[in-house]
């Protein structure tokens, strides 16, 4: 992947919704799309110089995807995934991005490697020219890159969908201002698969999978309002306090992350 998923908007416009899913990608690997930001329909339209059916069929694809979150009454809006997403997210990537590697090195043509080593080098280029936008989208496909490399396109479009939902969760838990893939790992990941070793390339992808998830600050808040009247310290815990609150967290129990979502949007207006 040399090229940005997305580079001349103005000669694919109006003919599909696969540039439109690119850029609105990009930006979020790019960290310039933030969870809970409106996707106004009619605006992206506009933008692209395509209908809004065009448009929908874009949002509603980063929707079955999880990037993409429709309201009701309200529309679109970029996911603000909860700690819990963001742990199942990681948790995933854990268990798949090691295969990935391992299937890589056992079975990675000469162009394919040769292409993530340039991946790699446009990588070190943008670090030391400190060109941050540019670095953290890179570092975030060359997971997709590896998967190319290996040559599975359900791994790409897993890929793809947990490095979207990786870069939401950064802006959000990120514990300092740096997170991104730490230097020099994605050099021995590669060096591992240029060796053939797929062994070493799965232990060093899993290693690396921990350290972006030690950037991040996943541990839910202890201790946890039960209801509004407590939450605000109107009721202490009376027994229709408890009741009610029972009844509440059993039923939220199951969607917990996605009420406890941060979502900046969900804020307003409502
Ligand atoms: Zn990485």
């Amino acid at each position: 992947m040399d090229q940005p998923v997305v580079d001349s908007p103005v000669s694919e416009r109006g003919r599909s919704e696969a540039p439109i899913r690119a850029r609105i990608l990009q930006a979020i690997f790019e960290r310039r799309l933030h969870p809970g930001e409106k996707l106004t329909e009619e605006r992206v339209a506009e933008l692209f110089g395509v209908s809004r059916t065009v448009v929908r069929q874009a949002l509603a694809r980063l929707a079955q995807d999880g990037i993409v979150e429709h309201q009701p009454n309200r529309g679109a809006f970029v996911a603000a995934p909860s700690r819990a997403d963001a742990r199942h997210v990681l948790d995933a990537r854990a268990v798949v991005e090691p295969e990935i590697a391992a299937s890589a090195a056992c079975g990675c043509a000469a162009a394919a490697v040769a292409r993530l080593r340039r991946h790699v080098a446009m990588e070190n280029e943008a670090r030391a020219a400190g060109e941050r936008a540019t670095l953290v989208r890179l570092t975030g496909e060359f997971h997709i890159a590896l998967a190319e490399a290996a040559g599975n396109p359900v791994f790409v479009r897993l890929l793809t969908e947990l490095q979207a939902l990786s870069s939401l969760a950064i802006l959000l838990y990120a514990r300092g201002e740096h997170a991104a893939c730490p230097p020099h790992e994605h050099t021995d990941i590669l060096e591992a698969i240029e060796a053939g070793d797929g062994e070493l390339a799965a232990r060093r992808m899993r290693a690396h999978i921990a350290h972006v998830a030690d950037e991040l600050d996943l541990s839910e808040p202890r201790e946890r309002p039960l209801g509004l009247a407590q939450a605000l310290g109107l009721e202490p815990g009376g027994a229709a306090g408890k009741v009610a609150a029972g009844k509440l967290s059993g039923k939220a129990s199951g969607r917990a992350g996605q009420r406890s979502r941060p979502s900046p949007a969900a804020g307003k207006g409502a």
